[in-house]
């Protein structure tokens, strides 16, 4: 086909262009050829990104609605855990026939361009601190193991250095109550 674009976000809008009320539903599911997102979660080269566009023949403009999954992969911040992270988001956006101040996309060769949108879409929406459970304890500092259950705080296992802090934190306390005192006399 001429002038398609190699990338398979892009799609061909030719038969709801300029046709006001006109309706097309197109599904994608791409194999990405390199990762998106560049923090601990990405969705990684050779996923697949599944789209569903509805496009709308409006007046000015292709209104493109679309709805998005994808799995990204990652590790949990606390226990490093390798996570699988299930990705849902949509987008809409409108594409006018001709490029105008107002709006950011448009139609080129009856071709609208969806790849920035999925992609811009798909990256805010991962977590930047992933975690496998929003109570996952992370690992015990000493074994290196994940831990089942909060570790024990009583007074007696205390670092004697977590003493000295404390003794540390009431004086600044005093001392912060010092200058106050100065001011009135
Ligand atoms: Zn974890």
């Amino acid at each position: 086909m001429k002038n398609q674009p190699a990338n398979p976000f892009a799609i061909n809008v030719f038969d709801v262009s300029h046709r006001i009320g006109e309706e097309r539903v197109v599904s994608l599911h791409e194999t990405l050829t390199s990762h998106w997102g560049e923090g601990v979660a990405s969705v990684p080269e050779g996923a697949v990104v599944s789209v569903e566009v509805r496009l709308d023949g409006l007046h000015d403009g292709i209104l493109v609605a679309a709805d998005i999954s994808a799995t990204a992969t990652g590790e949990c911040v606390r226990c490093l855990e390798p996570l699988s992270i299930p990705v849902q988001v949509d987008f809409q956006e409108l594409f006018a026939y001709s490029p105008t101040e107002e709006l950011e996309f448009s139609v080129h060769d009856n071709y609208v361009d969806c790849e920035p949108l999925v992609r811009d879409a798909v990256v805010l929406a991962l977590p930047f601190q992933p975690l496998c459970d929003e109570d996952c304890l992370g690992l015990d500092p000493e074994t290196g193991e994940k831990l089942a259950e909060p570790r024990d705080h009583n007074s007696s296992s205390i670092d004697p250095r977590w003493a000295a802090l404390e003794a540390l934190a009431s004086t600044s306390d005093t001392s912060a109550a010092k200058p106050a005192t100065k001011k009135r006399t």
